[in-house]
């Protein structure tokens, strides 16, 4: 799906918040390589989806009003079968339900189990002085408590995404360490630029998150998506 006609549907809907799969279609688009990820209304649906796509299987709440999906139970990983598919849809529903008996819930996203990869963050935010400006880090740990993050304004050069990257304490840890081998550095610059042409060429995007990608020797794929338009 085209990015204008995601934004068309969003503007149609009254939505700033994109779901994890327009927000994912945008960014495959994009030129991102992204986790096969469909949207499930139903708990039949979920399952049919599943078994489509193969097991295991990732399902994760999908609600605008949920931005941090795992913090209130909305996220299921290493499904291996319809009836974990089941369980996984009705636990979430009752996670949802209790953390905000108000909100509205579209249903469930249905993706692969990517296998595990370094994770690294890509974040785009406008700066009211600098516009458009990229984030690069490693996930979890290192962004959350360490803030090792390096910014660059857009538009980024490929030589500002590499410096971008090696910019992070963290950065050892994309070289490879012990059994560990290193991180696709190309595949990551790759994605940086294009993050970078996605927020130069599209000033509706307000915030872009993907957090986290899994960098692999050979490749990166983005397991989640975000995406806040501008207010219009
Ligand atoms: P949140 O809204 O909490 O950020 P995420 O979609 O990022 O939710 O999922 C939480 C965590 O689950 C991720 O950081 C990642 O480690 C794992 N995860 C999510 N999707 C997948 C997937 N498709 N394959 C493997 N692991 C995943
Ligand atoms: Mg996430």
């Amino acid at each position: 799906m085209a990015l204008d006609e995601v934004l068309s549907v969003a503007r149609k809907e009254n939505r700033t918040v994109l779901t994890e799969v327009e927000a994912k279609n945008v960014v495959l688009e994009a030129g991102i390589p992204v986790v096969d990820t469909h949207q499930a209304v139903t708990k039949k649906e979920a399952v049919d989806i599943a078994e489509a796509l193969g097991f295991p299987v990732v399902v994760k709440v999908a609600s605008s009003d949920f931005l941090h999906k795992s913090d209130i139970g909305g996220v299921k990983v290493n499904l291996n079968s319809g009836s974990e598919v089941q369980t996984a849809w009705d636990e979430i529903m009752g996670a949802a339900k209790k953390a905000n008996p108000k909100a509205s819930i579209q249903g469930v996203s249905v993706q692969k189990m990517a296998p595990q990869g370094i994770e690294v963050i890509i974040g785009g935010t406008k700066d009211p002085q600098f516009g458009p400006v990229l984030m690069f880090g490693l996930g979890g740990v290192f962004v959350e408590v360490l803030k090792d993050v390096s910014f660059r304004v857009v538009p980024l050069t490929r030589r500002d995404a590499r410096q971008m990257i090696e910019d992070i304490k963290g950065f050892p840890v994309l070289e490879g360490y012990r059994t560990q081998g290193p991180a696709d550095l190309s595949a990551l610059e790759d994605a940086i630029l294009n993050t970078s042409r996605l927020m130069e060429q599209h000033p509706e995007i307000k915030e872009l998150d993907l957090n986290p990608v899994f960098a692999y020797s050979k490749g990166i794929l983005a397991v989640d998506a975000r995406i806040i338009l501008e207010d219009r």
